[in-house]
């Protein structure tokens, strides 16, 4: 894509009621648009970004079995009276033309139930996986982190069905291992983490947790094998020794990018979502719940990958490949090598402005965070070159045009 016609322009200085770094570099690169507190646009190159991670979490869903759909996310007070959930604090409730009465979906466990006791008869219909990428929207009292913690926010989520606990279990580590995939190739290390159970279930949840000073958990961890708990419920203490491998425990504060639920059976009686065994006998659905927010990912990225400059993007979520940079009026040359790094399906945002000085150009660059800079100046021209640079790292590189392709793919 040419940058003289994408319709969002960088800006110089962040707004000025954002505190947090992932909405100030966001803001400024016209990557989200800030329409409220807590309820952010997503611009042509934050849903860029945002569709990369999702089809990671996709790939890697499916690997497992999951099967996507789509849930509503106007949902009748019926379903949470049956479940006990009317009266929580973060729903939005609303009321249409008849009176009749909504919560804005937060989670889907209830409406996952009812949809699972239309075709869940037998045994030998389980386990089965269902998940959804789908807007969220939760009242939250703050909403100070920018994307870290929106009211209308993205979330990933998954529900799983199963005849007993040891069928849970399976798939419960199944899915922590897929977890462990989708942060990695997002180039974060998320430290599973111990966590009470809250009104779920009397055992551990697991969260996924990012070391952050921009997160609002502290965690305990092990530096050696990245044991972990969360320290509002810890035995552990910093300087100490891990119960696991005697390794030191350190402690930091932690943004939570996914967590993995053992429910139980409290939603499937809540349903009557029943199935028989193989003498005939009726049994309550034993379910989980398994959550990732996609649009806290992003801002998780960037609390992680910035520097003064801006963003610096892992590759396998960047919005663009390649940022092409023409100075000099070097135009005609430019455009045929941009020509020929789209044949190839190299994604590229070519800065293609004649106006613009070489130092906003650069300073896009690396405000906007894309893995590979190339510039083409009379210069590099004279030895059939371009310049390449790498976002993050210091040092340039001469390339010959004839072999950028082979560079870029290597
Ligand atoms: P938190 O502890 O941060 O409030 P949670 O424990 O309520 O989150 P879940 O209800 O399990 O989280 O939601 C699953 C995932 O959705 C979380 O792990 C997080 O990544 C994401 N998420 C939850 N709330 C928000 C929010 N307000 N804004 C953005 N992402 C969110
Ligand atoms: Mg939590």
């Amino acid at each position: 894509m040419k940058l003289s016609q994408l319709f969002t322009k960088t800006e110089k200085l962040p707004p000025a009621e954002e505190v947090s770094a992932n909405a100030q570099l966001l803001e400024r690169g016209g990557f989200i648009y800030k329409n409220n507190s807590g309820i952010y646009t997503f611009l042509p190159l934050g849903w860029r970004v945002l569709q990369n991670i999702n089809q990671i979490i996709r790939e890697e869903m499916d690997a497992i079995g999951g099967q996507e759909m789509q849930m509503p996310s106007l949902i009748n007070k019926r379903y949470w009276e049956a479940s006990g959930r009317w009266e929580v604090d973060v729903m939005y409730k609303l009321q249409d033309a008849n009176k009749h009465e909504y919560g804005l979906g937060w989670t889907h466990e209830e409406v996952t139930a009812e949809i699972a006791k239309r075709y869940l008869q037998s045994y030998k219909d389980m386990p089965f996986s269902l998940y959804q990428i789908q807007t969220k929207f939760r009242n939250e009292a703050r909403a100070k982190s920018g994307i870290l913690r929106g009211r209308e926010f993205l979330m990933k989520d998954l529900y799983s069905f199963h005849p007993d606990e040891a069928s849970l279990n399976e798939f419960y580590w199944q899915v922590a291992e897929a977890y462990h995939k989708i942060f990695k190739r997002c180039g974060l290390e998320a430290i599973i983490t111990e966590a009470s159970g809250g009104d779920f279930t009397k055992e551990y949840t697991h969260e996924f947790q990012v070391l952050s000073e921009a997160g609002e958990d502290e965690i305990l961890y092990c530096e050696k094998c990245r044991y972990s708990q969360n320290a509002s419920i810890s035995q552990m203490a910093k300087g100490g020794k891990c119960p696991k491998c005697e390794g030191k425990i350190n402690s930091g504060k932690a943004i939570e990018v996914g967590n993995i639920f053992r429910l139980g059976t409290r939603f499937s009686k809540a349903f009557n979502l029943n199935y028989t065994d193989e003498q005939g006998a009726e049994h309550p659905v034993v379910m989980g719940s398994y959550g990732i927010g996609p649009s806290r990912l992003v801002g998780t990225i960037v609390e992680v990958f910035h520097d003064d400059k801006g963003i610096i993007w892992p590759a396998s979520v960047a919005p663009f490949q390649v940022y092409l940079i023409s100075l000099d009026g070097t135009r005609v040359e430019s455009d045929k090598i941009y020509k020929k790094l789209l044949s190839k399906k190299i994604s590229v945002l070519y800065d293609d402005s004649e106006e613009r000085s070489a130092g906003a150009k650069f300073a896009d660059a690396d405000l906007l965070g894309i893995p590979v800079r190339i510039v083409v100046s009379t210069k590099t021209l004279k030895e059939d070159s371009v310049e390449i640079k790498r976002r993050g790292a210091d040092g340039f590189e001469l390339v010959k045009i004839k072999e950028l392709e082979g560079w870029l793919t290597k």
